[in-house]
């Protein structure tokens, strides 16, 4: 392999799509079962309000079916060692408990089973089966079991056309041997419990803006907006902005970038969806800082959605479980009121999804995200030669800038490869080595 992609998010499935299209042999792995990465979770994408699946599910399918690319999903990597140019990537590949060579996707086993679970790409609102494809337009199409909460009942089994299920598929491992490595592992979002005054954990009706994002999908759990606490809709939505950034007693002390930008598209897409709704968004700053995004904002503005400029204290509960926000309301000498609506959407922050130190010997940054010690000239490079990084993994960025740094990634590591080439011999391949 000339190159291994870690993470099959937008930005992954970037930098190996740019890779591949140059000639070069790459490898993706992803921990999921699926590739897509958050993308493929969002409704509709800021500032364009393009279908988010529209634009992920053929990039999806692009990297499935490139002939260069070969794609490793539900697998982890456990170590790397180097000799000379080459890295050796030790792989994990997790057991599905299904056939890859024979499963259809035809879900039949998933119709069958009778364990039904929280949905994890519904942040566990809705529900699936211990055994699923795990999503609509995942890529590959394949069922995995849940063996956790699996009770080995054989229904699945039964149903199989192509009797594929094999509860007993152990873990195996193999080496890839590589040059170069992209590290795209990209973010988690803050938790919503994360402060307690806003009080989540004990109002349904406080939720967070990635389950709203679910909400707006047309693939979402109920097909709708409603307040998950009681199926109303929701006549009055807050949008509490930085709920898990610029926060130094979380300690994430940077913005999230994204925030206020995804917080003002799904204000317009409520606008949309319910437009007899009140919708306030509450703020400190506003931080539209991409091509499009001002004017965005300005549009939200002249569609009547409101923007409040004051900082949340708590939010309580009445009797009907309406968030009630306490507010401090910064341009009217800091005067503090309360406000109730019917549902609280906090808009929570990124965070690092993946710490690199223990496999990649890649340090981290003061804020967590992979440590880039040429910023300014080189964002991609980290301090191991050879192995660069792409998209959130290294910071909070939205899509736009993922897709451009991913881009960049695959062009540092198209020159290392080729350096490499020039100055060390072939690695010669041997049985169960991707090389
Ligand atoms: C609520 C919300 C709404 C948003 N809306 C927008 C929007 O409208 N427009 C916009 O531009 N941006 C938006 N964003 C930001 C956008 O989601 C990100 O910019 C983008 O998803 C980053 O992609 P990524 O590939 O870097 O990371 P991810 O999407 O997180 O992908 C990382 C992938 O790596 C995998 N992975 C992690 N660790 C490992 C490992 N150890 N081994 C193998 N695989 C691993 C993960 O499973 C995942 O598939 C929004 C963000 C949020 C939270
Ligand atoms: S495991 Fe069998 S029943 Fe389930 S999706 Fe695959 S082919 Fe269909
Ligand atoms: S064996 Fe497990 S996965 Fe299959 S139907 Fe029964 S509970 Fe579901």
């Amino acid at each position: 392999m000339d190159a291994l992609v870690i993470g099959g998010g937008i930005a992954g499935m970037q930098s190996a799509l740019d890779l591949a299209d140059q000639g070069y042999q790459v490898a993706l792995v992803e921990k999921e079962a699926s590739i897509g990465g958050k993308m493929i979770a969002l409704s509709k994408v800021f500032p364009t309000l393009d279908c988010c699946s529209c634009i992920t599910t053929p990039k999806m399918s692009a990297v499935a079916h490139h002939a260069n690319i070969q794609l490793f999903t539900y697998h982890e990597i456990q170590s790397i060692s180097r000799n000379g140019s080459a890295i050796s990537a030790q792989v994990l590949k997790k057991p599905r408990y299904v056939d890859e060579e024979s499963c259809t996707g035809c879900r039949q086993c998933e119709y069958a089973c009778p364990i039904n679970l929280p949905n994890p790409f519904d942040l566990d609102y809705g529900a699936t089966r211990a055994i699923r494809v795990p999503f609509s337009t995942a890529v590959p199409q394949y069922a995995v079991l849940d063996i956790n909460n699996c009770i080995l009942c054989g229904k699945c089994e039964k149903v199989c056309p192509v009797d594929c299920i094999d509860f007993t598929q152990q873990p195996e491992t193999f080496e890839i041997v590589t040059d170069a490595i992209i590290l795209a592992t990209g973010f988690e979002t803050t938790s919503r419990f994360a402060k307690k005054e806003y009080g989540a954990e004990n109002n349904h009706n406080v939720i967070s803006a990635m389950f709203m994002e679910r909400l707006l999908a047309p693939t979402g759990p109920y097909g709708r907006v409603i307040r998950p606490g009681d199926g109303k809709e929701p006549d009055s939505i807050a949008y509490v902005q930085c709920a898990g950034s610029r926060d130094t007693t979380l300690g994430v002390e940077y913005c999230s970038r994204v925030c206020c930008m995804y917080a003002i598209k799904q204000a317009m897409l409520l606008a949309g969806s319910l437009p007899l709704a009140d919708i306030t968004i509450y703020y400190m700053d506003i931080r539209t800082f991409g091509k499009g995004y001002e004017q965005f904002f300005q549009n939200a503005k002249a569609m009547g959605i409101q923007f409040v400029k004051g900082k949340i204290a708590s939010i309580k509960q009445d009797e009907n479980q309406n968030p009630v926000l306490r507010v401090e309301l910064i341009d009217e000498g800091s005067q503090i009121v309360e406000h109730t609506h019917d549902l609280a959407v906090l808009s929570v922050g990124l965070l690092p999804g993946y710490n690199p130190e223990g496999i990649y010997k890649v340090s981290r940054a003061d804020d967590g995200f992979v440590n880039t010690p040429q910023f300014n000239p080189y964002p991609c490079l980290t301090e191991q030669p050879g192995i660069f990084v792409a998209g959130t993994s290294a910071g909070p960025m939205d899509i736009v800038d993922s897709i451009i740094m991913s881009g960049s990634a695959a062009s540092e590591a198209a020159a290392y490869i080729e350096a490499m080439k020039n100055t060390y011999a072939p690695q010669k391949e041997s049985e169960n080595v991707y090389a």
